[in-house]
């Protein structure tokens, strides 16, 4: 293993304590950071209250501690300014909340252009708004090399079309998103666009104003934070024209009998009491992946993909999903062997220590315009070392031989 490699896998707790574990699976869950669970002990241990309520100087303490982790977010996010980022429980509660409040600004004919290749949580809250609503749901379809297929933006963005929600990262393929060219196009129409970024964070850090995006939304645990928390990021003005999505305490202004008020954003769209440990073991993480060399991480993970993507170009009969490039893509890879189940693969591999993703992924749709109900993933994180793809191609030639 690398001296890079080894360094940075001793920073993960799980990881140090388990070293022959090959961890292939941080598209899932990225294993969390040291300095992460430290900030939450320490959260926990010494500052624990409830938020944006108490007077007392404990509650005062927490208060600072988990508004230091929105502007920690802020800055991860290069976003205008710290009241920007709203806090959720993770990228799913983010983009129901963008298909509920915005949701509740379209009305029966407006469209929302989303694609083929989401997550099932880009896509069903956009299919319950149509039900609930009656907008037309338009969807970008897969290109032949696996990218999406841009060329027919400028008839299914039409001046109807209200949002473009795509992810920004394949959580199958590993393909990027082409977001200059979408952005272009839709602004050219007048739409907004929200970006899930559940994949790309854990590559880096983002610049939402640079992309010129309207709302992007990740999660904590795939970026070396802990679960249960997440982030949705909008722009001041849009997150001050949208109703609550939830409601409840710390979300209003005033309520009477009749009627209630509601508190400016970043807290109307944080009903109840937040996950505030989380936030703060999330701050730590966001923090921390802002002081790492990202181009020489890029340049590792690119070489690993790489070296991945030959090897399993040499078994007989293997599909690679996707781009083939490892150019056009996070190093997120996906096959299907014909004949071979990726429950089987995984279950063979896990016996060698490798852990695997195979199913549909949750994305149901990709799949199917990819021709396959299942496929197995390897996904590559920075604490990934060249020992572990050898490993798992070694592992895979075997799960070849005992399950044909
Ligand atoms: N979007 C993409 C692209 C994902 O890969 C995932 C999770 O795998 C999600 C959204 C949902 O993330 P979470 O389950 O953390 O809410």
């Amino acid at each position: 293993m690398s001296a890079t490699a080894a360094s940075l896998r001793n920073q993960f707790p799980l990881l140090a304590a388990a070293p022959d574990l090959h961890y292939l699976d941080s598209a899932a869950t990225a294993q969390i950071h040291r300095l992460a669970l430290d900030a939450m002990l320490h959260h926990e241990a010494t500052r624990r209250a409830n938020v944006l309520r108490g007077t007392y100087r404990l509650a005062e303490a927490a208060d600072l501690a988990y508004e230091q982790a929105r502007a920690i977010a802020a800055r991860f996010l290069n976003a205008g300014a710290a009241d920007e980022i709203v806090f959720t429980s993770g990228a799913t509660a983010s983009l129901n909340l963008v298909a509920h409040a915005f949701g509740n600004t379209l009305k029966a004919g407006d469209r929302v252009l989303i694609s083929v290749a989401e997550h099932h949580s880009n896509f069903v809250p956009w299919q319950m708004l149509r039900e609930r609503t009656g907008i037309e749901l338009a969807l970008i379809p897969l290109g032949a090399d696996g990218q999406l297929d841009l060329a027919g933006l400028p008839e299914l963005l039409d001046r109807n079309c209200r949002l473009v929600a795509v992810t920004h990262c394949s959580n199958v393929t590993g393909a990027m998103t082409d977001v200059a060219t979408l952005v272009a196009a839709a602004r050219r129409v007048g739409a907004r666009v929200l970006l899930d970024g559940a994949q790309a964070v854990q590559h880096g850090p983002q610049d939402v104003r640079g992309m010129d995006v309207d709302f992007y939304a990740f999660s904590g645990h795939k970026c070396f934070g802990p679960g249960g928390v997440g982030v949705l990021w909008s722009r001041g003005e849009l997150l001050a024209a949208m109703p609550p999505f939830l409601t409840g305490g710390g979300m209003i202004a005033s309520v009477t009998n009749e009627v209630a008020t509601w508190a400016e954003p970043p807290q109307r769209f944080e009903a109840g009491t937040p996950p505030i440990a989380q936030a703060v073991g999330l701050g730590a993480a966001l923090e921390w992946m802002m002081g790492l060399p990202w181009a020489r991480i890029h340049a590792t993970e690119g070489h690993l993909c790489e070296m991945l993507i030959t090897g399993l170009q040499c078994i007989p009969g293997l599909r690679l999903l996707g781009p083939q490039a490892s150019a056009q893509r996070a190093p997120i890879v996906s096959f299907d062997i014909p004949g071979l189940h990726p429950h089987d693969i995984c279950q063979v591999l896990d016996g060698h220590r490798l852990a695997l993703r195979g199913g549909h992924h949750c994305a149901q749709p990709l799949l199917a315009a990819l021709g396959v109900e299942a496929c197995t993933r390897a996904s590559i994180a920075l604490y990934t070392d060249e020992a572990e793809i050898e490993a798992l191609l070694d592992g895979l030639d075997y799960a070849v031989k005992v399950l044909t």
